[in-house]
């Protein structure tokens, strides 16, 4: 069909590509945090190897285990089922396909594969379809699509083990600054950008001590004020508060339907970061004022 090569074409291009950036950041997803322990249990045992070293005892164990550990990095070592070892081979990791073709399972110890692998790919998949469909086949829609795989990876990380790495929500809030700075981002100027950056962070710093001072505990952790910093610099100040009441009120849904089917973290702990991310999302595709108007705060 020559339809199919027309412009009509390029969201579905573009939800292809997403398909396989999705399926890049579930290694992210499930890669990075294990990355990052590695590096602190190495920072650790050098710190206790010097002390070690210092109280004249060679042969530090920590400082063993760290040389001898297999390097975990994005690419390295390769894929494998986590039950059973076996390598995954490349027909075996095409997004959503080979799920469906494996009906899900393992194809040597048949034990069942997350479903969230081809979901967080068809996430992506649609975002992109959706940033490219809005925008064509443009720069805005590029920096979108970006935008979505990121906040689609924070979401991810943040659920499964309560972080918002540094190196992903710093970068997000730089990156939303100099979007509105170099005009890429239409409609958000330098100041809107950098007035949301402060003042989601600020905000956020103000909920985390005021219910710190009154409750001795701690609401939620420094990853979630940068990244509504960095919500605030791609959306602008006046986006702030449609965020934050559609993350809350979704937060707290979320928590109660989990505390009644007793699935909530070790603690009672529920990450805030996929509200946060959520609510981006919505921000991106409704437009904030939007979700003002379904809560009846429209001006
Ligand atoms: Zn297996």
């Amino acid at each position: 069909m020559l339809t199919a090569f027309g412009p009509d074409a390029m969201p579905l291009l573009a939800g292809l590509i997403g398909l396989m950036i999705g399926s890049f950041l579930n290694v992210v997803i499930h890669r990075l945090p294990m990355m990052m322990e590695q590096q602190w249990a190495k920072e650790c045992a050098e710190f206790s190897g010097q002390v070690a070293d210092r109280a004249a005892q060679p042969n530090d164990v920590a400082n063993a285990a760290s040389e001898f550990a297999p390097v975990i990095s994005l690419s390295l070592p390769r894929s494998r089922c986590p039950h059973c070892g076996h390598p995954i081979a490349w027909h075996e990791n095409i997004p959503v396909v080979s799920y469906l073709f494996l009906r899900g399972r393992c194809s040597t110890c048949g034990v069942g594969i997350s479903l969230r692998y081809p979901l967080v790919e068809l996430v992506t998949a649609a975002l992109f379809y959706f940033c490219v469909a809005r925008w064509g086949a443009s720069f805005t829609a590029l920096i979108w699509c970006g935008f979505s795989a990121t906040v689609v990876t924070l979401a991810m990380i943040d659920w499964d083990t309560t972080l918002l790495p540094d190196d992903i929500t710093l970068p997000l809030v730089w990156s939303g600054l100099i979007a509105a700075a170099l005009h890429w981002n239409t409609g958000i100027s330098l100041s809107d950008a950098l007035w949301g950056a402060v003042g989601g962070y600020l905000s956020l710093w103000v909920v985390y001590w005021g219910f710190k001072l009154v409750t001795g505990k701690e609401g939620m952790g420094y990853g979630d004020f940068k990244l509504f910093a960095a919500l605030g610099a791609w959306f602008g100040w006046t986006a702030l508060v449609p965020i934050i009441l559609m993350a809350s009120v979704l937060g707290a849904l979320v928590g109660v339907v989990l505390k009644w089917l007793s699935k909530l973290h070790d603690g009672g702990y529920l990450p805030f970061g996929p509200f946060l991310a959520i609510a981006g999302l919505t921000a991106l595709f409704f437009g904030p004022q939007s979700i003002l108007r379904w809560v009846g705060l429209s001006l």
